[in-house]
């Protein structure tokens, strides 16, 4: 068996700050803390108490820095491992010296994940968790934090293992039923593991309706403003932005290329996109940005089609209602933004009758922000009103390898239920059961079916 490495890497990000925090995980790490870190109280006396103490380079002996040092002995620590962390002060040269004489020391960097990938593998964290660990990292709003700290508290996790529970039973009394071919399976029997089946199918099919919103959560709610040229669309992405992103000119076809940008509303992500005025026009550039703007109607998960409300009702039929029919070719989520009511105050009675070409209406002004706070209010309406169906946070699916294993087990299960329902030999549920709970140990990176025997023995053998 090859010995295990240990290793270390800057865990706080590679900016000059306040502090800076060396890990080390692995069994050079007590030596290394009592070679390496000087104190009066030295840290592996006295785990999990922060001490204070000496940095010292290992080649010359120097002294490099005052600093706090913490010693986490496995199998209680993140990796599962001896864990060592060293708060030295946040200067990146101060860290490179630490490195280079720590790396002296026998220990090795540790690559992208690795501490993760060792909790992982030592049982300290599942799957679902390791990968919420990222999540967790990178989440740059409210909700999307919450759904990555709710999956790192095992929520998830739980819940895939609420479904496997039963359906693990269900199998152990099928394949119990294997065993004893001369007897046909009993009617009752058949019926509750149907009946297990099919509200395990019920559940997955939950699950998997939450990723939506979970995209959403994690990957922002896609909204693409369109619309013709100067209608006003760059000037309403910069107010969504708060800041001046795109150029806003009277010059019509000033933005030829998609512009994307982010912003948080109540927590939630949205990525705004704005586009090319779309228009008839012989510019073969401008003509491109159209094409694109059209192109990105799938992207979206909302259309803001800006209309300038102080073109007159007459013109609306060559100007912007052909624009508005074409995309409805591609996507029927379109909101109208009636823009510049600052110079149109007659525009909710000018344009009411076609307030019912979509579903929902707004007047405002990019200008005077006058209407704007009802449109981002109804934005975050939005969002809401397309999870309510959706379960609750703590079992939203926000990663697509969670999904395709979800979708997998659903249809494993539906197949047996089928098989169950047109009599077929039971071995073709059973292992149609089985592979659902493959799918299922996949998510979680965990086996339980090695566990299908023992409980036939303790249904059976022992009566539970
Ligand atoms: P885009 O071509 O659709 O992106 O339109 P822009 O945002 O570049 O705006 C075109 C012109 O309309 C610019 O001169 C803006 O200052 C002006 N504009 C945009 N919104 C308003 C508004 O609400 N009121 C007024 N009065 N002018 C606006």
């Amino acid at each position: 068996m090859g010995s295990i490495s240990t290793i270390a890497a800057l865990a706080t990000a590679p900016a000059p700050a306040g502090v800076a925090v060396i890990r080390i995980s692995g069994p050079l790490t007590r030596k290394a803390l009592g070679a390496l870190f000087k104190a009066k109280v030295p840290p592996v006396d006295n785990p999990r108490h922060l001490s204070f103490g000496k940095v010292l380079d290992f080649q010359s002996g120097n002294i490099i820095d005052n600093a706090m040092a913490v010693f986490m002995p496995g199998p209680f620590s993140y990796t599962g491992e001896d864990v060592g962390e060293i708060h030295l002060h946040g200067s990146l040269a101060l860290v490179q010296n630490f490195l280079r004489s720590i790396y002296a020391f026998g220990i090795s960097p540790a690559e992208p994940g690795e501490f993760t990938k060792r909790a992982f593998l030592n049982g300290k964290l599942d799957l679902v968790q390791a990968e919420a660990v990222r999540d967790l990292i990178n989440a740059s709003t409210e909700k999307s934090l919450k759904v990555a700290s709710e999956q790192l508290q095992g929520r998830f996790s739980q819940a895939i293992e609420a479904i496997g529970e039963p359906i693990r039973n269900a199998l152990a009394e099928l394949e119990a039923n294997l065993d004893f071919p001369e007897e046909d399976i009993k009617p009752d029997s058949a019926k509750g593991i149907a009946a297990v089946i099919k509200r395990s199918i019920k559940l997955l099919q939950k699950h998997i309706g939450s990723y939506s919103y979970g995209q959403i959560v994690k990957e922002g709610f896609r909204v693409l403003l369109c619309g013709r040229p100067n209608a006003g669309k760059s000037s309403l992405l910069n107010l969504f932005l708060g800041r001046e992103r795109a150029i806003v000119t009277d010059v019509p076809g000033t933005t030829r290329d998609l512009i994307e940008e982010e912003a948080t509303y109540s927590g939630y992500k949205f990525v705004f996109c704005d586009s090319a005025g779309i228009t008839e026009t012989k510019d073969v550039v401008e003509k491109m940005g159209i094409e694109l703007a059209y192109s990105r109607l799938k992207w979206a998960d909302l259309v803001l089609m800006v209309i300038d409300s102080t073109e007159s009702v007459e013109s609306s039929q060559k100007t912007w209602i052909p624009i508005l029919d074409e995309i409805r070719i591609k996507t029927n989520k379109i909101w109208l933004v009636f823009n510049k009511i600052d110079l149109a105050p007659d525009a909710i009675a000018k344009f009411a009758n076609q307030a019912s070409l979509a579903d929902q209406v707004f007047y405002l002004s990019a200008r005077t922000h006058n209407g704007f706070e009802n449109l981002t209010a109804s934005l975050v309406e939005e969002i809401k009103a397309r999870v309510a169906d959706s379960a609750d946070g703590s079992t939203t699916v926000t990663n697509e390898r969670h999904r395709l294993c979800l979708i997998k087990a659903e249809e494993a299960l539906e197949r047996a239920l089928d098989c169950l329902k047109t009599k077929k030999p039971l071995e073709l549920a059973s292992s149609e059961i089985r592979l659902a709970l493959v799918a299922l140990e996949e998510i979680v990176g965990k086996t339980w079916t090695d566990d299908i025997l023992g409980r036939i023995f303790s249904k059976f053998c022992i009566g539970k």
